[in-house]
């Protein structure tokens, strides 16, 4: 049996937080500090009550099907168990009952939190955009006339998003430098990082999201590593875009933090300028203060700022659902590669090194300016909430990791 801690008010995964998360043993939990709560038992035993959806489920993707109300609900449900836990309100014996479904958050083998249906990757940052066409289209404008006026996006392959702690295979592909005459085959020898926010859709729609139903549909969030091959991008992607420069691995963290968390964290979004398209002008627009870092080999080498993203995912949603398609539960939709105006700010290797221009010195002494098989890339990131009772409180992400290996 493990006993209950209440977590310190400033734990990053202390009860303002309460991210959720699949085992691989195949239940679903909710993290409270350094101890995870079996959702399922819970909810068999009747201290919670979801309708259900986390009965015997091995991902959580029939709780997020459940809709904002039963999000709420459950919550709230939860935030009350915890606080009677601590203040002993709950009894002695439910306290029992309680901690018989408690598991410690180390040595508990984390799942993919959700099978996710599809997969969409946009390209939201005005400072990466305007730094990889730099590098990319050195000879063109800096910006493409299109991207102020819609959230640049691609649809990128489900099937091969994979949980923090799974290895990444360095990929194979066709790549041609520019003082080469002709393509090859082989392993990528450009393979980098780009850090960023995933959006987890909980509730379908059968046709467009309002930019304004947001919340409706979006459970919360994850943190995303878009690995991705820049000599096979380089050469494949004009005139369709992205595809096997992208599509061997995207990894996600394995804690979903709910929207309802990072409320206390919403940060004011930058002005758009031109005016967007009615659809996609929000009543109410923001961001999030969420702060990332990226670790080479445990080596800090950037710290990524989401708050300044230029399109919302309120904006990414509605868009791509304007046309009628519809979102599932189980739906990821990335922010994009998160940059700001420093080289110590962006989310990316190729711009961190600028294509290997300044290469990053790392804590043992050696150099890097893309990624060499056994190197391991940590992303973690927190948000910070902002006024009020919670004010400075982090809200913790976790950390998204893997380790290039090469290909057998
Ligand atoms: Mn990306």
């Amino acid at each position: 049996m493990t006993e209950w801690t209440e977590p310190a008010a400033d734990d990053p995964f202390g009860l303002h937080n309460l991210p959720l998360c699949a085992t691989r043993d195949g239940w679903v939990g909710v993290r409270a500090g350094e101890l995870i709560l079996n959702l399922g038992a819970a909810e068999e035993a009747g201290l919670l009550d979801a309708g259900g959806a986390f009965t015997r489920a091995g991902t959580l993707n029939r709780f997020l099907a459940t809709g904002r109300p039963t999000w709420t609900r459950v919550r709230e449900q939860l935030t009350d168990l915890f606080t009677g836990l601590s203040t002993g309100t709950a009894g002695a014996p439910h306290r029992a009952a309680v901690e018989a479904m408690l598991h410690p958050v180390a040595g508990t083998a984390l799942a993919l939190p959700f099978e996710v249906a599809d997969y969409v990757d946009f390209y939201s940052s005005e400072e990466h955009a305007k730094n990889l066409s730099r590098l990319f289209r050195p000879d063109s404008p800096s910006l493409l006339p299109n991207w102020k006026s819609l959230p640049i996006g691609y649809h990128g392959r489900a099937g091969t998003v994979v949980v923090s702690g799974t290895d990444v295979p360095r990929p194979h592909g066709q790549r041609k430098a520019p003082d080469e005459e002709r393509p090859s085959f082989g392993p990528s020898r450009r393979l980098d990082i780009e850090a960023e926010l995933g959006f987890v859709v909980g509730a379908p729609s059968t046709g467009p999201v309002g930019v304004d139903d947001f919340r409706a549909h979006v459970y919360g969030a994850v943190l995303v590593n878009d690995w991705s091959a820049r000599d096979i991008q380089a050469w494949e992607y004009q005139p369709l875009g992205p595809f096997l420069g992208k599509s061997f691995a995207t990894s996600v963290s394995p804690w979903v933090v709910s929207l309802d968390a990072l409320e206390p964290a919403r940060a004011a979004a930058p002005v758009q300028d031109p005016p967007v398209l009615d659809y996609l002008r929000e009543a109410e627009r923001y961001s999030y203060d969420i702060r990332f870092e990226v670790f080479w080999n445990g080596t800090l080498v950037s710290r990524p700022p989401y708050a300044g993203i230029y399109w919302t995912p309120a904006q990414q949603l509605a868009h791509l659902t304007a046309n009628g398609a519809w979102a599932r539960t189980g739906d990821l939709y990335a922010s994009g590669t998160i940059s700001g105006a420093t080289p110590e700010e962006t989310g990316s290797f190729i711009e961190r090194t600028w294509n290997g221009a300044h290469p990053v010195r790392l804590d043992d002494g050696s150099t890097r300016s893309f990624l060499e098989d056994g190197d391991t890339v940590t992303i973690s990131a927190a948000a910070r909430c902002a006024g009020g009772p919670a004010d400075g409180t982090m809200i913790g992400f976790g950390e998204v990791r893997g380790t290039v290996v090469t290909r057998v």
